[in-house]
């Protein structure tokens, strides 16, 4: 007898703050990508879909994103310049 199935992996890549369509407030976006694997006997052998989502922290809502959108997201973030605020290297 073969068992097999499949099993949901959640990443969380990332917090954002972007601006919600649905309540429109600019809040907290986590980032998530869903990878669902098939398995074979429990094991997990190869990926067969993975997903790309973001969540309004604000009011729960779950926008599907393709992999463009997620890797240009967090892109813009890293160019954010959030180190202006550490102090000065000292040897
Ligand atoms: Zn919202």
């Amino acid at each position: 007898m073969i068992i097999f199935g499949t099993r949901s992996y959640l990443y969380q890549l990332a917090v954002l703050t972007l601006l919600c369509g649905r309540c429109g407030n600019t809040a907290a976006h986590v980032l998530r990508k869903r990878v669902t694997k098939f398995t074979l006997f429990f094991v997990p052998l190869f990926p067969i879909s993975t997903k790309y989502t973001s969540q309004c922290t604000f009011c729960g809502l779950e926008q599907q994103g393709t992999e463009q959108q997620t890797n240009q997201l967090l892109a813009h973030m890293n160019q954010q310049p959030h180190n202006q605020f550490q102090p000065p290297y000292q040897p």
